[in-house]
């Protein structure tokens, strides 16, 4: 065993680092910084790793994988003892997507999505499609029909370019 002083700052850096390396399970192009789903990156006084992250949409099955993926990043980065901490306040929205995030969506051919609608009080119950303005990401076009509100995955909807006729995914907006 060595007796190296290890710098905490330093350790810090290079956990946030490793973490940051992990990709989103459903949109893979995207790691968890671009989506704004990690939130900290915190070394206890006991040398425990914590990392805190927000899930995306409620109940999203990639949660368990997007968890088991910064362990295993981080025991991989040599940090032994790591805890993943979910904080769901305040809520996740698209509106954490950053600028990255949502350049590397368009070049991978998925529209990224507008801003968000923000609710006061109750979500109204409605059946109605959300009207949105979404552009074709091959080819720049407003010109573009939904297809699908339901796309490959439940946090995507499924659009097609009138002008291109290429079908493409939208993230839709939360
Ligand atoms: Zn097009």
């Amino acid at each position: 065993m060595t007796t190296s002083v290890l710098d905490p700052t330093s350790e810090l850096e290079r956990a946030t680092r490793a973490a940051e390396t992990v990709t989103d399970p459903e949109m893979p192009m995207l790691t968890l910084r671009d989506l704004g789903v990690l939130r900290d990156v915190a070394l206890t006084s006991g040398g425990q790793l914590v990392v805190t992250i927000t899930p995306t949409y409620s109940g999203c099955p990639a949660m368990a994988t997007m968890r088991d993926d910064l362990t295993y990043r981080l025991r991989e980065a040599g940090f032994g003892d790591v805890a993943v901490r979910t904080v769901l306040e305040p809520a996740w929205s698209t509106d954490w997507i950053t600028e990255d995030g949502r350049r590397k969506l368009a070049e991978h051919g998925i529209s990224p999505p507008g801003p968000a609608v923000h609710r006061e009080g109750p979500v109204p119950l409605t059946l109605v499609v959300p009207r949105r303005q979404v552009s074709c990401p091959q080819c720049g076009s407003a010109n573009t029909e939904l297809t699908s509100e339901f796309g490959a995955t439940a946090c995507k909807a499924l659009y097609r370019c009138v002008d291109c006729r290429e079908p493409f995914d939208h993230v839709k907006e939360i």
